[in-house]
């Protein structure tokens, strides 16, 4: 499995958001989302074996953990990391751009964070409604807004598609582009029972730097 980094943090998204965090970023995605922070992990890597990953995990003494990227569902060991996650006892979740569908054989009571991309991120070409209607209530939609125009995107797009009203929908500003007010407005005016997050480890570290 190609990994790009391995380290502890604050999970500074989701329904976790605030947790301590040990984060599995793997390598290369065929996205390329305008405001992607984490370019760096589009090539190269470091081959590791899944119990290569699972020996530095358990050095971290965190319970929980992320997947992420890149974009983890094209990894070829990525269900059997996740379920021999699981398995061990870690809380799972893993992160992905919607362009996928969830893969044959993940333990599903890892949770799965589909992110949807609004016409502001260059790839909502990807997003597939189909990806979207094998999510649960253990799982969350995240959608990243930059703009009213991607945020009105969003709420049309889920309408249009008529997902269980069950799965948690979390909305977030591209960082320094959108003013987290200025979403807060938006959320209530839409009567959406969507939950803001503000990509918490951007404010408790270093935005740019890697590995936080
Ligand atoms: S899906 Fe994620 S990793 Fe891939 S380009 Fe978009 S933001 Fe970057």
């Amino acid at each position: 499995m190609k990994i790009t980094e391995l380290f502890r943090s604050i999970q500074g998204e989701s329904l976790y958001s605030g947790w301590p965090c040990f984060f599995i970023r793997t390598s290369g995605c065929p996205l390329r989302c305008t405001w992607c922070d984490t370019t760096y992990s589009f090539y190269g890597g470091t081959d590791m074996t899944v119990d290569e990953i699972l020996l530095e995990t358990g050095k971290s003494e965190t319970n929980l953990v992320e997947i992420t990227g890149g974009e983890p569902f094209v990894q070829t060991d990525f269900v059997e990391l996740s379920n021999r996650l699981r398995r061990e006892g870690y809380e799972v979740l893993i992160e992905t751009s919607g362009g996928f569908p969830i893969p044959e054989g993940l333990d599903r009571s890892c949770h799965v964070i589909m992110d949807i991309k609004p016409p502001g991120s260059g790839m909502s070409q990807w997003m597939n409604p189909d990806h979207f209607r094998s999510l649960t209530s253990n799982d969350e939609i995240k959608a990243v807004c930059q703009s009213r125009e991607d945020f009105d995107w969003v709420v049309s797009t889920l309408d249009d598609w008529r997902l269980p009203a069950e799965i948690p929908v979390t909305v977030s500003p591209v960082f320094d582009l959108v003013d987290p007010k200025e979403l807060g407005q938006w959320v209530l005016e839409s009567r959406r029972r969507f939950r803001i997050q503000i990509q918490l480890h951007k404010i408790l570290f270093d935005p740019k730097a890697k590995g936080v």
